[in-house]
């Protein structure tokens, strides 16, 4: 069943989707070469406690850790290991946050300096595709419709669209009903009303679409080794439309005070 949320519900929602972002920009300032990702998740952990929140994904379905982060092929979920960063790296980190009672979730995918163009570009056309599935989140229309336009956009570069995972409803708990596909045609699935609060999430590769789960039971990669990306919103679907309740404002300012990033 979808569980719907009032306009105060909603307003809750923000502090614990705004946090994931503030921890995602706190994250940002410490990426360089040679940093090891288990260092990222430490200060992404130390920052989410000392605001009071609990890191959502720390423990979720025995998830050793509060960030995934995601390396050049992989796709999502990796774990924080003793791996270091090296320049040129494309680095996915997803970040979940629990705050008053409410779980925010977002990802957002950083270009190392010295990152080849075709990724970049990658990075690129995936966080607008994100923001076109965001511009599908109408009353009346339908969750295909939102498939279809991350998916039509991707595709029309040449990118694989992952298909074994997917977007999800958001609320009291990280995973609620309804699935939200990045795949799909227009005018097919459940339609948007009023109230539904989802996490938009395109995972796309630069070369095809399949992907491989590791032993590790989570980390996925792509088949080929192609370069992956993943961009996540959470999103209300509201009278006067769709309202980002996560941001990449901060994200984005942290970016351009670290000369090891570059701003895609
Ligand atoms: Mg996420
Ligand atoms: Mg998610």
């Amino acid at each position: 069943m979808i569980k719907v949320k009032t306009l105060e519900e909603i307003e809750q929602m923000k502090p614990a989707a705004l946090m994931v972002g503030d921890t995602l920009a706190e994250v940002s300032k410490f990426i360089k070469p040679g940093v090891k990702t288990l260092e990222l998740d430490t200060i992404a952990e130390e920052f989410i406690r000392s605001k009071g929140a609990v890191p959502t994904f720390k423990g979720y379905g025995g998830f050793p850790a509060s960030l995934c982060i995601s390396i050049n092929e992989a796709v999502v979920h990796g774990f924080p290991s003793s791996r270091e960063i090296k320049e040129g790296d494309i680095i996915s980190i997803d970040c979940g946050c629990t705050f008053n009672g409410w779980v925010g979730d977002s990802a957002y995918t950083f270009a190392v300096k010295g990152a080849k163009e075709e990724d970049k570009k990658l990075l690129k056309v995936t966080k607008e595709s994100l923001y076109l599935g965001i511009k599908e989140c109408q009353i009346g229309r339908r969750l295909g419709d939102l498939g279809y336009a991350i998916q039509s956009y991707c595709e029309s570069f040449g990118y694989g669209v992952v298909r074994e995972l997917c977007g999800h409803g958001l609320g009291h708990v990280m995973h609620e009903e309804p699935n939200v596909l990045n795949y799909g045609r227009k005018g097919t699935g459940a339609k948007f009303r009023e109230g539904m609060t989802i996490a938009i999430e395109p995972m796309i590769t630069l070369g095809n679409k399949e992907i491989v789960f590791h032993n590790d039971g989570w980390t996925c990669t792509t088949v080929d080794c192609s370069t992956a990306a993943h961009f996540e919103h959470d999103v209300a679907i509201t009278k006067e439309g769709p309202v980002i309740l996560s941001s990449y404002k901060a994200i984005e300012e942290a970016i351009k005070t670290n000369d090891n990033l570059e701003l895609i």
